[in-house]
């Protein structure tokens, strides 16, 4: 089932864009099965449930931090995380910099940005954004590395309400590079689009696209 899942998605997914299967409260097994079918990017949004699957799993496999990062768990994922996608305040982000240090490693980062109607989900605005990147402090963070953007559209049926909220992240992405990083080939991402809305996210220039239901079907949150 998980194999003709990911069949189904990877076929309306361009092979130039990173597909990442979410597999939050996912059993092992069913990663396994995922990876067996030769998936190699796994997204979670829980640090310590990360972590355990990390320890389980093959090790070449690419772990995602995808949720609402908590200072206090940065240490859990911090010697093996490919990509955290959502940093959303400078505290963080000095967070992350002294576990990676810790490790010797640098670690790739997303800022996530906040694009959807809802007042619930996290994610900065331009000017947020402008003062990390302009602080003294960001200067000094060399064990991180922002290589691009992230955000989640509003849940709703209204495709062109989505649409627009993609091309918003593209507009704040091209913003960003031509201000900040001109030059600087690794920010190049725009993480956008789920199980519901991926192709639309596709069509406006998402890099990533974070598909969880779509190849694992449902979540189970009681058990
Ligand atoms: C859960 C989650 C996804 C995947 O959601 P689906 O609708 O199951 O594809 C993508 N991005 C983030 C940030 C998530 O928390």
């Amino acid at each position: 089932m998980i194999k003709e899942n990911l069949d189904i998605v990877r076929a309306t997914v361009p092979s130039n864009i990173t597909l990442i299967a979410v597999s939050k409260t996912k059993p092992v097994s069913d990663l396994q099965e995922a990876y067996d079918a030769g998936q190699r990017i796994f997204g979670e949004n829980k640090a310590l449930e990360m972590r355990d699957k990390h320890q389980v799993l093959p090790a070449d496999i690419q772990w995602h931090f995808i949720g609402h990062l908590q200072t206090n768990k940065i240490k859990y994922i911090a010697p093996f995380v490919t990509l955290i996608h959502a940093i959303d305040s400078l505290s963080l982000l000095e967070a992350v910099n002294k576990e990676a240090a810790k490790n010797n490693r640098v670690i790739d980062c997303l800022l996530q940005f906040h694009i959807a109607q809802e007042e619930t989900k996290f994610g900065l605005d331009m000017e947020e954004a402008k003062a990390i990147l302009e602080s003294e402090s960001y200067k000094n963070l060399n064990n991180i590395n922002i290589c691009g953007v992230m955000g989640m559209a509003t849940f709703t049926e209204n495709a062109a309400q989505i649409r627009n909220e993609f091309k918003n992240l593209k507009n704040i992405f091209d913003t960003l590079k031509e201000n900040y990083f001109k030059g600087n080939d690794s920010f190049k991402e725009i993480s956008m689009g789920m199980s519901d809305d991926y192709p639309i996210a596709i069509e406006e220039g998402a890099t990533m696209v974070r598909v969880g239901s779509k190849i694992f079907g449902a979540r189970n949150y009681n058990i």
